[in-house]
């Protein structure tokens, strides 16, 4: 394992920093010991919610196991138009490295191996080994962690940048506290890039507004049992509302806070998009009625 990734991870448990030893690593304050395979560390906590972790062991098994059906051609398109726009973002923002980056439930995004080229720090932290393996494997990505998000096993104020792509809906329920403690991975004026589900996207803000969860939630699924999805999602997600998180990350002191057009959108049909293109030469849609939000915030 790489010296300086070692120097940035802490215990899950008690957050003191840990020493390598042959059988892997050692908390220097609890002395809980964790493993390393792969060159990766793993840095689950005992008391990880088995629930989520299960549920994120099947969704990634689904989304490997995707098939490239031509139906679904356009909607892919659209996903990785998405991903290329914020990708985007975080370039026309981040300065000269060499700089820290962390991607938080990077899943398989091997933007990482771009900024490792040009000579940042990034590392990549994810809740299924497998993810980060295949990352490690298949593109190179040289600082893959294996951990939480309820305990990220990372040193507060060490990051020049914070990334989260799609994540924050899976821990929906606790949005200050996650969002809490991305700002505390950051350095003082790092900057946080924030995608996730918007619950104003044009498309789901009447279900998100006036549909109780339970039967919001009864309707998704049975709509993905009909349509045999293969990106199913998980019953404790939920699509989070742009000014509701907008407003809490300047209630955790992020200053500069903007909100950046998008003009994927993915998930809806072809019919549908064209109903979202004659509206987004608005650039207001574009921002805050996109199926995804896409925010950058400074650390004060
Ligand atoms: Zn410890």
């Amino acid at each position: 394992m790489r010296p300086d990734l070692l120097e940035l991870l802490v215990c899950p448990k008690c957050h003191a920093a840990l020493t390598q030893d042959p059988q892997g690593l050692q908390c220097t304050g609890c002395a809980a010991p964790y493993e390393v395979k792969q060159d990766i560390p793993v840095l689950i906590p005992d008391d990880v919610n088995t629930e989520h972790f299960d549920e994120e062991q099947n969704l990634a098994q689904m989304m490997k196991s995707r098939e490239q059906l031509p139906e679904e051609q356009f909607n892919l398109n659209q996903w990785s138009l998405s991903k290329r726009e914020f990708w985007a973002m975080v370039r026309s923002i981040a300065t000269e490295p060499p700089k820290r980056f962390v991607n938080i439930g990077c899943g398989f995004d091997p933007s990482c191996t771009e900024f490792e080229r040009l000579g940042h720090t990034f590392v990549n932290l994810d809740l299924v080994f497998d993810m980060l393996a295949n990352l490690r494997r298949d593109c190179g990505a040289t600082s893959c962690v294996n951990g939480d998000v309820n305990s990220i096993p990372l040193k507060t104020g060490a990051f020049d940048y914070v990334v989260s792509i799609d994540l924050i809906h899976h821990e929906c329920e606790r949005l200050p506290e996650l969002l809490g403690s991305f700002r505390d991975l950051l350095k003082p004026k790092g900057t946080l890039f924030l995608e996730d589900p918007n619950a104003w996207g044009l498309f789901q803000m009447t279900k998100s507004i006036f549909m109780p969860r339970f039967a919001y939630r009864s309707l998704r699924s049975a709509y993905h049992t009909f349509k045999r999805s293969t990106h199913r999602p998980a019953d404790y997600e939920f699509p989070t509302n742009v000014w509701r998180v907008m407003a809490i990350l300047r209630e955790l002191g992020f200053e500069n806070i903007k909100c950046y057009p998008h003009t994927a959108y993915p998930t809806v049909s072809e019919r549908s998009y064209r109903i979202y293109r004659s509206l987004s030469g608005s650039e207001f849609i574009r921002k805050y009625h996109n199926y995804h939000y896409m925010l950058s915030a400074v650390r004060a």
